[in-house]
């Protein structure tokens, strides 16, 4: 088995909020891939895959070596739309996202340890699909709870291009009428026009908005590769269609190639816990399949994630995904995630075991 991956470590974009309040370093969120050689056998190699060609089955490397392949899986993550008025360099450095964690998350930390006491802190959040549902919410709670501490008088305000909270709604509701009340303001239908980065001022359905730090979250697409290849076959050409049962394109022509992870268009969350369970349900299918064999036709996945709402308390969300065969989609068992109904200490402190768990199960 080979893994090709682009970057010499992987950071975590899991847990990449609490750099924002200095709970974490990115060197703790940092993880290699010597021990999957050293434990696995497996052939890592440093490159950027650069296209596919289905039908001699082979992928094009960065180095300029092409490698055959009986079957490829891509977890390429995802890419992100430009905002109007954010197409340079500078720009980007300006209004950070922070929705892949590294250089972006420490910049975004470093423009809130200067921001002044009774400024206005505005976090943008795109329409879904996007990466990780309840992590912009989070974001504000957590940056919220920093602002309190640390720069007295100053306001969060959230500019939802959706409708409505999209994943956790009663603990956000509550961590936002309640435990930020009058510190986080909540506008959802937001439209952001486009962005001067210069002057920090967002042209906005509601008129321009000065902001002294600005967080815009762009909108989302697979990571380039999938687009590269003709794999972006679903969410109007943004994400890849997979049969949920293998995670194989369902692009006719590219037999043998699976997408797992943000990239793919499936009825489960865009989050890590999820990639992980997808890379299960795939490798499942895959050794199957080399056997001859049907994949597993009722496959369940399950999906955790825990919230910081404040700097020291945690929410969490859970749900069970069964397979539907009537659908060909995979349904939250009970019709919709379950919420914790405590936000407190003891949760993060799971939250800390939770995330060591997930990240030594896939780092080996
Ligand atoms: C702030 C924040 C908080 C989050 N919190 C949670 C959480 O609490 N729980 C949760 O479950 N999820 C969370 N998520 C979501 C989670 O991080 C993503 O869902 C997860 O990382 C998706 O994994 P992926 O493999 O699809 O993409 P990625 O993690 O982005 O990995 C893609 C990898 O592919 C490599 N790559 C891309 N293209 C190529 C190429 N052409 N050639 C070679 N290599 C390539 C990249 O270098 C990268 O290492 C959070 C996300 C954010 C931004």
């Amino acid at each position: 088995m080979t893994l090709i991956e682009k970057a010499p470590n992987y950071i975590s974009n899991i847990l990449s909020n609490s750099v924002l309040y200095g709970k974490k370093t990115i060197l703790q969120l940092t993880y290699g891939y010597a021990d999957l050689a050293k434990n696995y056998g497996i052939n890592v190699i440093q490159a950027e895959v650069t296209n596919i060609d289905p039908v001699s089955q082979q992928v094009m490397l960065s180095t300029g070596a092409r490698l055959g392949y009986d079957r490829l899986v891509l977890s390429p993550g995802i890419q992100f739309d430009v905002i109007p008025g954010l197409e340079t360099v500078s720009a980007q450095t300006a209004i950070p996202h922070a929705w892949q964690a590294g250089a972006q998350t420490t910049n975004l930390r470093d423009q809130l340890n200067a921001m002044p006491a009774g400024g206005l802190f505005v976090l943008t959040i795109p329409a879904a699909p996007y990466r990780c549902p309840p992590g912009p919410y989070e974001r504000a709670c957590v940056v919220a709870d920093y602002l309190k501490t640390y720069k007295p008088r100053s306001k969060v305000l959230i500019l939802d291009e959706n409708a409505a909270i999209t994943a956790e709604k009663n603990n956000f509701t509550k961590a936002f009428n309640s435990i930020h009340a009058g510190v986080i303001e909540y506008r959802p239908a937001s439209t952001v026009l486009s962005i001067d980065a210069t002057n920090r001022i967002l042209d906005t359905n509601w008129g321009p908005i000065k902001a002294n730090v600005i967080n815009a979250i762009p909108d989302q697409r697979a990571g380039k590769i999938v687009t590269t290849a003709g794999l972006n076959n679903a969410t109007n050409g943004r994400f890849a269609g997979v049969d949920m049962l293998s995670y194989e394109s369902t692009v006719s022509g590219a037999k043998s190639i699976h997408i797992i992870g943000d990239s793919s268009a499936t009825t489960q969350a865009k989050a890590g816990h999820i990639a992980n369970q997808e890379g299960k349900v795939c490798a499942d299918a895959i050794v199957r399949s080399l056997m001859g064999q049907a994949p597993d036709l009722l496959p369940v996945t399950n999906s955790s994630c825990y919230t910081p709402i404040t700097m020291e308390t945690a929410s969490w969300l859970s749900a069970v995904y069964a397979y539907d065969t009537l659908s060909k989609s995979m349904k939250v068992v009970g019709g919709s995630a379950t919420e914790s109904t405590y936000i407190n200490k003891d949760q993060y402190e799971e939250m800390e075991k939770w995330f060591d768990n997930l990240m030594s199960e896939t780092f080996a």
